[in-house]
Protein backbone atom coordinates (compact mmCIF):
# COMPACT_ATOMS: atom_id res chain seq x y z
CA UNK A 1 0.00 0.00 0.00
CA UNK A 2 1.32 3.65 -0.98
CA UNK A 3 1.44 5.94 1.54
CA UNK A 4 1.53 10.34 1.02
CA UNK A 5 5.63 9.57 0.73
CA UNK A 6 5.72 7.09 -2.19
CA UNK A 7 1.92 7.52 -3.45
CA UNK A 8 2.20 7.61 -7.05
CA UNK A 9 0.07 10.71 -7.31
CA UNK A 10 1.45 13.08 -4.87
CA UNK A 11 4.81 14.66 -5.66
CA UNK A 12 7.08 17.16 -2.99
CA UNK A 13 10.41 18.37 -3.13
CA UNK A 14 12.93 15.37 -1.51
CA UNK A 15 13.67 16.04 2.06
CA UNK A 16 16.01 14.26 4.77
CA UNK A 17 13.91 12.10 6.46
CA UNK A 18 13.00 13.23 10.68
CA UNK A 19 15.10 11.54 13.53
CA UNK A 20 13.47 12.85 16.56
CA UNK A 21 11.55 12.08 19.84
CA UNK A 22 8.66 13.86 20.46
CA UNK A 23 8.65 13.41 24.22
CA UNK A 24 5.44 13.63 26.78
CA UNK A 25 2.95 15.24 24.03
CA UNK A 26 -1.07 14.08 24.99
CA UNK A 27 -1.48 11.53 21.60
CA UNK A 28 -4.84 12.22 19.96
CA UNK A 29 -5.51 9.68 17.28
CA UNK A 30 -9.73 8.68 17.35
CA UNK A 31 -8.52 6.17 14.33
CA UNK A 32 -6.04 4.73 15.91
CA UNK A 33 -7.54 4.46 19.39
CA UNK A 34 -4.78 6.67 21.12
CA UNK A 35 -5.85 9.18 23.94
CA UNK A 36 -3.33 9.22 26.23
CA UNK A 37 0.28 11.19 27.21
CA UNK A 38 2.98 9.49 25.15
CA UNK A 39 6.47 9.63 23.49
CA UNK A 40 6.60 9.31 19.99
CA UNK A 41 10.24 8.12 18.41
CA UNK A 42 10.60 8.79 14.68
CA UNK A 43 13.29 7.65 12.74
CA UNK A 44 14.15 7.60 8.78
CA UNK A 45 10.92 9.58 8.93
CA UNK A 46 8.50 6.99 10.48
CA UNK A 47 7.25 6.27 13.78
CA UNK A 48 9.53 3.77 15.03
CA UNK A 49 8.33 3.53 18.95
CA UNK A 50 5.63 4.83 20.54
CA UNK A 51 5.55 4.37 24.42
CA UNK A 52 3.96 6.05 27.08
CA UNK A 53 5.19 9.67 28.13
CA UNK A 54 8.64 9.70 29.70
CA UNK A 55 9.26 5.85 28.53
CA UNK A 56 11.39 6.58 25.55
CA UNK A 57 15.04 8.09 25.30
CA UNK A 58 16.75 9.82 21.83
CA UNK A 59 19.08 7.50 19.96
CA UNK A 60 22.02 9.26 19.25
CA UNK A 61 21.99 11.20 16.48
CA UNK A 62 18.67 12.33 17.39
CA UNK A 63 16.76 15.36 18.77
CA UNK A 64 14.07 15.49 21.57
CA UNK A 65 11.62 17.68 21.87
CA UNK A 66 10.13 18.34 25.21
CA UNK A 67 6.60 18.55 24.03
CA UNK A 68 4.86 18.75 27.30
CA UNK A 69 1.39 20.67 27.40
CA UNK A 70 1.24 19.86 23.21
CA UNK A 71 -1.04 17.70 21.51
CA UNK A 72 0.34 15.40 18.92
CA UNK A 73 -2.85 14.83 16.34
CA UNK A 74 -2.26 13.24 12.80
CA UNK A 75 -1.53 15.44 9.86
CA UNK A 76 -4.46 17.49 8.49
CA UNK A 77 -5.04 16.58 4.72
CA UNK A 78 -6.89 19.67 2.64
CA UNK A 79 -8.51 18.13 -0.57
CA UNK A 80 -8.77 22.09 -2.07
CA UNK A 81 -6.50 24.64 -2.15
CA UNK A 82 -5.76 26.88 -4.77
CA UNK A 83 -1.41 27.56 -5.26
CA UNK A 84 -2.08 30.07 -8.07
CA UNK A 85 0.68 28.21 -10.48
CA UNK A 86 1.11 28.94 -12.84
CA UNK A 87 0.66 32.37 -13.85
CA UNK A 88 -0.63 33.98 -10.49
CA UNK A 89 2.78 33.72 -8.69
CA UNK A 90 2.10 37.41 -7.55
CA UNK A 91 -0.38 35.61 -5.13
CA UNK A 92 1.26 31.79 -4.45
CA UNK A 93 3.25 29.31 -6.03
CA UNK A 94 4.50 25.60 -4.69
CA UNK A 95 6.90 26.77 -1.95
CA UNK A 96 4.69 29.68 -0.42
CA UNK A 97 1.60 27.52 -0.91
CA UNK A 98 2.31 24.71 0.65
CA UNK A 99 4.80 26.41 3.79
CA UNK A 100 1.06 28.16 4.79
CA UNK A 101 0.00 24.27 4.65
CA UNK A 102 2.77 23.49 6.68
CA UNK A 103 2.36 25.86 8.89
CA UNK A 104 -1.33 25.25 9.39
CA UNK A 105 -0.30 21.36 10.38
CA UNK A 106 -1.38 19.81 6.60
CA UNK A 107 0.55 17.43 5.53
CA UNK A 108 -0.92 17.25 2.03
CA UNK A 109 -3.02 19.43 -0.22
CA UNK A 110 -5.28 19.23 -3.37
CA UNK A 111 -4.48 21.92 -5.65
CA UNK A 112 -6.96 23.14 -7.72
CA UNK A 113 -6.63 23.70 -11.60
CA UNK A 114 -7.86 26.95 -12.58
CA UNK A 115 -4.57 28.39 -13.15
CA UNK A 116 -3.83 30.07 -15.99
CA UNK A 117 -3.27 28.39 -18.07
CA UNK A 118 -5.60 25.93 -16.83
CA UNK A 119 -4.33 22.13 -16.18
CA UNK A 120 -6.16 21.08 -18.87
CA UNK A 121 -3.31 19.24 -20.33
CA UNK A 122 -0.62 17.14 -20.22
CA UNK A 123 2.80 20.10 -20.75
CA UNK A 124 0.68 21.88 -18.04
CA UNK A 125 0.28 19.05 -15.35
CA UNK A 126 3.83 17.72 -15.64
CA UNK A 127 5.31 20.97 -15.38
CA UNK A 128 3.26 21.16 -11.89
CA UNK A 129 4.77 17.62 -10.94
CA UNK A 130 8.12 18.89 -12.15
CA UNK A 131 7.74 21.91 -9.54
CA UNK A 132 6.04 20.35 -7.04
CA UNK A 133 9.26 17.77 -6.78
CA UNK A 134 11.73 20.72 -6.83
CA UNK A 135 9.63 22.93 -4.32
CA UNK A 136 6.53 21.61 -2.25
CA UNK A 137 7.35 21.29 1.76
CA UNK A 138 4.42 18.82 1.57
CA UNK A 139 2.93 16.51 -0.68
CA UNK A 140 0.65 18.06 -3.30
CA UNK A 141 -1.59 16.38 -5.24
CA UNK A 142 -3.12 17.50 -8.41
CA UNK A 143 -6.49 17.84 -10.14
CA UNK A 144 -6.83 18.15 -13.83
CA UNK A 145 -10.06 20.14 -15.49
CA UNK A 146 -13.10 17.98 -16.40
CA UNK A 147 -13.29 20.40 -19.29
CA UNK A 148 -10.69 22.73 -21.72
CA UNK A 149 -10.10 25.93 -20.34
CA UNK A 150 -12.96 25.79 -17.93
CA UNK A 151 -15.00 26.57 -20.41
CA UNK A 152 -17.77 24.03 -20.15
CA UNK A 153 -17.46 22.90 -24.11
CA UNK A 154 -14.84 20.45 -24.51
CA UNK A 155 -14.14 17.47 -22.36
CA UNK A 156 -10.26 17.33 -21.46
CA UNK A 157 -7.92 13.72 -22.34
CA UNK A 158 -8.73 12.87 -19.02
CA UNK A 159 -7.73 8.96 -18.79
CA UNK A 160 -3.81 10.65 -20.39
CA UNK A 161 -4.22 13.64 -17.54
CA UNK A 162 -4.84 10.48 -15.04
CA UNK A 163 -1.95 8.67 -16.67
CA UNK A 164 0.45 11.53 -16.21
CA UNK A 165 -0.66 11.80 -12.39
CA UNK A 166 -3.90 13.88 -12.00
CA UNK A 167 -5.66 13.03 -8.95
CA UNK A 168 -9.37 13.49 -10.35
CA UNK A 169 -11.18 16.66 -11.98
CA UNK A 170 -12.95 19.47 -11.51
CA UNK A 171 -13.81 22.85 -12.99
CA UNK A 172 -13.55 24.78 -9.90
CA UNK A 173 -14.10 28.29 -9.83
CA UNK A 174 -16.83 27.52 -12.18
CA UNK A 175 -19.71 25.03 -12.21
CA UNK A 176 -20.34 22.19 -15.37
CA UNK A 177 -22.98 24.38 -16.33
CA UNK A 178 -24.10 21.67 -19.19
CA UNK A 179 -25.85 18.40 -17.69
CA UNK A 180 -25.27 16.82 -21.06
CA UNK A 181 -21.53 17.55 -20.43
CA UNK A 182 -21.59 16.24 -16.87
CA UNK A 183 -22.83 13.24 -18.17
CA UNK A 184 -20.30 13.05 -20.70
CA UNK A 185 -17.81 13.33 -17.81
CA UNK A 186 -18.77 10.73 -15.84
CA UNK A 187 -19.06 7.86 -18.89
CA UNK A 188 -15.42 9.39 -19.55
CA UNK A 189 -14.39 9.18 -15.53
CA UNK A 190 -15.24 5.13 -15.62
CA UNK A 191 -12.15 4.66 -18.12
CA UNK A 192 -10.00 7.49 -16.73
CA UNK A 193 -10.73 6.53 -13.00
CA UNK A 194 -10.33 9.92 -10.09
CA UNK A 195 -12.91 11.59 -8.91
CA UNK A 196 -15.14 14.31 -10.02
CA UNK A 197 -15.42 17.32 -8.05
CA UNK A 198 -18.10 19.83 -8.32
CA UNK A 199 -18.17 23.46 -7.50
CA UNK A 200 -21.77 23.77 -7.66
CA UNK A 201 -23.30 27.14 -8.62
CA UNK A 202 -25.88 27.82 -11.47
CA UNK A 203 -24.71 31.12 -13.23
CA UNK A 204 -28.67 32.11 -14.17
CA UNK A 205 -29.00 32.01 -10.35
CA UNK A 206 -25.99 33.88 -8.98
CA UNK A 207 -26.23 36.63 -11.38
CA UNK A 208 -23.97 38.82 -10.37
CA UNK A 209 -24.46 38.70 -6.72
CA UNK A 210 -21.34 39.35 -4.66
CA UNK A 211 -22.97 37.75 -1.30
CA UNK A 212 -25.43 35.77 -0.05
CA UNK A 213 -28.93 36.96 -0.85
CA UNK A 214 -30.79 37.24 2.08
CA UNK A 215 -31.96 40.11 4.51
CA UNK A 216 -28.25 41.20 4.89
CA UNK A 217 -27.90 41.80 1.11
CA UNK A 218 -30.99 43.75 1.11
CA UNK A 219 -29.56 45.83 4.09
CA UNK A 220 -26.58 46.83 1.93
CA UNK A 221 -28.49 47.33 -1.33
CA UNK A 222 -25.63 44.28 -3.10
CA UNK A 223 -26.79 41.75 -5.31
CA UNK A 224 -27.54 38.30 -3.81
CA UNK A 225 -26.67 34.98 -4.86
CA UNK A 226 -29.71 32.83 -3.86
CA UNK A 227 -28.91 29.32 -1.81
CA UNK A 228 -30.62 27.63 -4.60
CA UNK A 229 -28.22 28.60 -6.96
CA UNK A 230 -26.03 25.70 -5.55
CA UNK A 231 -28.65 23.52 -4.24
CA UNK A 232 -30.69 22.61 -7.41
CA UNK A 233 -27.05 21.81 -8.91
CA UNK A 234 -25.93 20.03 -5.90
CA UNK A 235 -29.89 17.83 -6.62
CA UNK A 236 -28.88 17.94 -9.91
CA UNK A 237 -25.89 16.58 -10.34
CA UNK A 238 -26.35 13.83 -7.78
CA UNK A 239 -28.88 12.38 -9.76
CA UNK A 240 -27.00 12.41 -12.78
CA UNK A 241 -24.52 10.51 -11.10
CA UNK A 242 -27.16 8.13 -9.53
CA UNK A 243 -28.36 7.69 -12.61
CA UNK A 244 -24.89 6.78 -14.20
CA UNK A 245 -23.92 4.99 -11.34
CA UNK A 246 -21.32 7.39 -10.73
CA UNK A 247 -19.28 9.36 -8.54
CA UNK A 248 -19.01 12.83 -7.54
CA UNK A 249 -17.64 14.95 -4.94
CA UNK A 250 -19.30 18.52 -4.02
CA UNK A 251 -16.91 21.17 -3.26
CA UNK A 252 -17.52 23.65 -0.61
CA UNK A 253 -21.30 23.66 0.44
CA UNK A 254 -22.96 26.16 2.24
CA UNK A 255 -26.41 26.45 2.76
CA UNK A 256 -29.10 24.45 4.15
CA UNK A 257 -30.50 23.59 1.09
CA UNK A 258 -27.60 21.81 -0.29
CA UNK A 259 -27.12 19.65 3.28
CA UNK A 260 -30.87 18.53 2.40
CA UNK A 261 -30.12 17.77 -1.32
CA UNK A 262 -27.07 16.37 0.07
CA UNK A 263 -28.73 13.74 2.45
CA UNK A 264 -31.53 13.16 0.14
CA UNK A 265 -28.72 12.12 -2.28
CA UNK A 266 -26.64 9.94 0.14
CA UNK A 267 -30.41 8.14 1.17
CA UNK A 268 -31.28 7.32 -2.77
CA UNK A 269 -28.37 5.74 -2.98
CA UNK A 270 -25.87 7.90 -4.74
CA UNK A 271 -22.02 7.68 -4.74
CA UNK A 272 -21.63 11.35 -3.40
CA UNK A 273 -19.19 13.00 -1.00
CA UNK A 274 -19.07 16.69 0.32
CA UNK A 275 -16.56 19.00 1.87
CA UNK A 276 -17.08 22.31 3.43
CA UNK A 277 -14.90 24.76 4.33
CA UNK A 278 -14.25 26.54 7.57
CA UNK A 279 -15.06 29.38 7.10
CA UNK A 280 -18.70 28.75 6.24
CA UNK A 281 -18.15 26.88 9.62
CA UNK A 282 -17.87 29.78 11.76
CA UNK A 283 -18.69 32.79 10.26
CA UNK A 284 -21.98 34.34 8.47
CA UNK A 285 -23.53 36.89 6.55
CA UNK A 286 -23.77 39.08 9.08
CA UNK A 287 -19.77 39.65 8.97
CA UNK A 288 -19.86 41.17 5.34
CA UNK A 289 -22.01 44.03 7.38
CA UNK A 290 -18.30 45.14 8.04
CA UNK A 291 -17.99 45.88 3.52
CA UNK A 292 -14.43 43.98 4.50
CA UNK A 293 -13.90 42.26 1.04
CA UNK A 294 -12.26 39.56 3.11
CA UNK A 295 -15.70 38.18 3.78
CA UNK A 296 -16.20 37.90 0.12
CA UNK A 297 -15.97 34.85 -1.13
CA UNK A 298 -18.09 32.12 -3.45
CA UNK A 299 -19.97 30.32 -2.19
CA UNK A 300 -20.79 33.35 -0.14
CA UNK A 301 -21.01 33.07 3.91
CA UNK A 302 -24.61 32.40 4.61
CA UNK A 303 -26.89 32.84 7.37
CA UNK A 304 -26.70 31.62 11.19
CA UNK A 305 -29.31 29.26 10.27
CA UNK A 306 -27.10 27.48 7.16
CA UNK A 307 -24.47 27.34 9.09
CA UNK A 308 -25.92 25.84 11.94
CA UNK A 309 -26.79 22.87 9.01
CA UNK A 310 -23.43 22.54 8.18
CA UNK A 311 -22.07 22.33 11.54
CA UNK A 312 -24.35 19.46 12.41
CA UNK A 313 -23.57 17.84 9.15
CA UNK A 314 -19.95 17.69 9.63
CA UNK A 315 -20.83 16.46 12.59
CA UNK A 316 -23.43 13.88 11.75
CA UNK A 317 -20.27 12.66 8.72
CA UNK A 318 -23.29 13.83 6.65
CA UNK A 319 -20.62 15.88 4.70
CA UNK A 320 -17.64 13.83 5.24
CA UNK A 321 -15.00 16.40 5.70
CA UNK A 322 -13.14 19.89 5.67
CA UNK A 323 -11.27 21.40 3.16
CA UNK A 324 -10.17 25.16 3.33
CA UNK A 325 -10.69 26.15 -0.42
CA UNK A 326 -7.11 28.46 0.54
CA UNK A 327 -7.22 31.20 -2.30
CA UNK A 328 -5.10 33.79 -2.09
CA UNK A 329 -5.41 37.08 -3.59
CA UNK A 330 -2.48 40.28 -3.19
CA UNK A 331 -3.36 43.14 -1.55
CA UNK A 332 -4.18 45.51 -4.49
CA UNK A 333 -6.90 43.31 -5.82
CA UNK A 334 -8.32 43.02 -2.36
CA UNK A 335 -8.07 46.12 -1.42
CA UNK A 336 -11.26 47.54 -3.38
CA UNK A 337 -15.14 48.27 -3.13
CA UNK A 338 -16.27 45.34 -2.11
CA UNK A 339 -18.11 44.66 -4.98
CA UNK A 340 -14.91 44.80 -7.33
CA UNK A 341 -12.89 42.61 -4.92
CA UNK A 342 -12.34 38.89 -6.16
CA UNK A 343 -13.47 36.55 -4.35
CA UNK A 344 -11.81 34.04 -1.84
CA UNK A 345 -9.67 34.01 1.14
CA UNK A 346 -6.76 31.97 2.42
CA UNK A 347 -7.08 29.42 5.51
CA UNK A 348 -4.65 26.78 5.68
CA UNK A 349 -2.62 28.57 8.35
CA UNK A 350 -5.92 29.33 10.45
CA UNK A 351 -8.42 26.23 9.37
CA UNK A 352 -7.56 24.40 12.99
CA UNK A 353 -6.91 26.64 15.20
CA UNK A 354 -10.59 28.46 13.92
CA UNK A 355 -12.57 25.44 14.18
CA UNK A 356 -10.68 24.57 17.31
CA UNK A 357 -11.48 28.28 18.77
CA UNK A 358 -15.65 28.49 17.49
CA UNK A 359 -16.66 25.16 16.97
CA UNK A 360 -14.69 22.94 19.71
CA UNK A 361 -14.06 25.60 22.66
CA UNK A 362 -17.72 26.24 22.91
CA UNK A 363 -19.29 22.62 22.80
CA UNK A 364 -20.58 22.49 19.36
CA UNK A 365 -18.43 20.16 18.42
CA UNK A 366 -16.09 17.31 19.82
CA UNK A 367 -12.26 17.77 19.02
CA UNK A 368 -12.01 14.26 17.79
CA UNK A 369 -14.45 15.07 15.60
CA UNK A 370 -12.62 17.89 14.16
CA UNK A 371 -9.61 15.83 13.97
CA UNK A 372 -11.19 12.87 12.10
CA UNK A 373 -12.78 15.56 9.42
CA UNK A 374 -9.80 17.48 9.04
CA UNK A 375 -7.70 14.32 8.03
CA UNK A 376 -9.92 12.56 5.75
CA UNK A 377 -10.20 14.93 3.16
CA UNK A 378 -7.66 12.95 0.72
CA UNK A 379 -9.18 9.23 1.07
CA UNK A 380 -12.19 9.87 -1.43
CA UNK A 381 -9.44 10.85 -3.97
CA UNK A 382 -7.61 7.38 -2.61
CA UNK A 383 -5.11 9.17 -0.41
CA UNK A 384 -4.06 6.99 2.40
CA UNK A 385 -5.19 8.73 5.93
CA UNK A 386 -2.37 10.18 8.26
CA UNK A 387 -2.62 7.91 11.21
CA UNK A 388 -0.13 7.51 14.81
CA UNK A 389 0.64 4.54 14.98
CA UNK A 390 3.64 2.19 15.20
CA UNK A 391 5.38 1.62 11.84
CA UNK A 392 3.22 4.55 9.77
CA UNK A 393 5.60 7.18 8.29
CA UNK A 394 5.44 10.29 10.47
CA UNK A 395 2.39 12.52 9.61
CA UNK A 396 1.80 14.57 12.01
CA UNK A 397 1.48 18.03 14.26
CA UNK A 398 1.96 19.51 16.98
CA UNK A 399 -0.59 21.69 18.48
CA UNK A 400 -0.76 23.60 21.70
CA UNK A 401 -4.00 23.98 22.44
CA UNK A 402 -3.60 26.49 25.14
CA UNK A 403 -1.53 29.14 22.79
CA UNK A 404 -3.66 32.16 22.12
CA UNK A 405 -2.27 34.43 18.89
CA UNK A 406 -4.00 37.26 16.52
CA UNK A 407 -4.18 36.30 13.56
CA UNK A 408 -1.88 37.74 11.30
CA UNK A 409 0.27 39.68 14.00
CA UNK A 410 3.09 37.89 12.86
CA UNK A 411 2.57 37.89 9.38
CA UNK A 412 1.57 34.66 7.19
CA UNK A 413 4.01 32.24 5.41
CA UNK A 414 1.31 32.63 2.23
CA UNK A 415 2.24 35.12 -0.42
CA UNK A 416 -1.34 36.59 0.41
CA UNK A 417 -2.90 38.02 3.22
CA UNK A 418 -6.51 38.01 2.44
CA UNK A 419 -7.57 35.55 5.93
CA UNK A 420 -11.19 36.19 6.47
CA UNK A 421 -9.90 35.60 10.63
CA UNK A 422 -7.38 37.86 10.19
CA UNK A 423 -7.24 40.38 13.37
CA UNK A 424 -9.15 37.53 15.54
CA UNK A 425 -7.25 36.13 18.50
CA UNK A 426 -7.95 31.86 17.78
CA UNK A 427 -6.97 29.40 20.43
CA UNK A 428 -4.83 26.38 19.11
CA UNK A 429 -1.40 27.28 17.52
CA UNK A 430 0.14 24.12 14.92
CA UNK A 431 4.30 24.39 16.74
CA UNK A 432 5.53 21.55 14.12
CA UNK A 433 4.47 19.57 11.10
CA UNK A 434 6.02 16.65 9.95
CA UNK A 435 4.82 15.49 6.70
CA UNK A 436 5.38 12.37 4.57
CA UNK A 437 8.28 11.88 7.13
CA UNK A 438 9.98 15.46 6.83
CA UNK A 439 10.05 17.76 9.30
CA UNK A 440 8.18 20.62 7.31
CA UNK A 441 7.26 23.32 10.26
CA UNK A 442 8.81 24.29 13.06
CA UNK A 443 7.30 27.39 15.03
CA UNK A 444 10.45 29.67 16.48
CA UNK A 445 9.57 28.93 19.93
CA UNK A 446 9.77 25.67 19.86
CA UNK A 447 13.20 25.81 17.96
CA UNK A 448 15.11 27.61 20.72
CA UNK A 449 12.92 24.76 23.43
CA UNK A 450 13.97 22.00 21.29
CA UNK A 451 18.14 23.41 21.30
CA UNK A 452 17.89 23.53 24.62
CA UNK A 453 17.29 20.33 25.36
CA UNK A 454 19.17 18.67 22.61
ZN1 LIG B 1 -15.19 26.72 -5.94
ZN1 LIG C 1 -11.87 26.63 -4.88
Amino acid sequence: MSTLTDHPRLFARPGQPAELLIQGAHGLDPRAELDEPCDILVRQGQIAELGASGSLSAPAGAETIDATGKHALPGFVDPHVHLRTPGQEYKENLDTGTAAAAAGGFVAVIAMPNTDPVIDDSAVLRSLVDGAGRQARVPVGFLASITRGLAGQELTEMAQLRDDGALGFTDDGKPVVSAGMLRKALQYQRLAGGVIALHEEDPALSGDGVMHEGGVSARLGLAGIPSISESTMVARDSAIALYEGARVHFQHLSSVESVQALAAAKEAGAQVSAEVTPHHLTLTDEDVLTLDSRFKMNPPLRTEQDRNALVRALDSGLIDCVATDHAPHARHEKEVAFEQAPMGTTGLETAFAALYTELVLPGDLELEVIIERMTSGGELYGLPVPRIALGEPANLCLVDLGAQYEVGAAGYASRSENCCFHGRTLHGKVVLTIAAGVLAYRERMLQAAGALSR
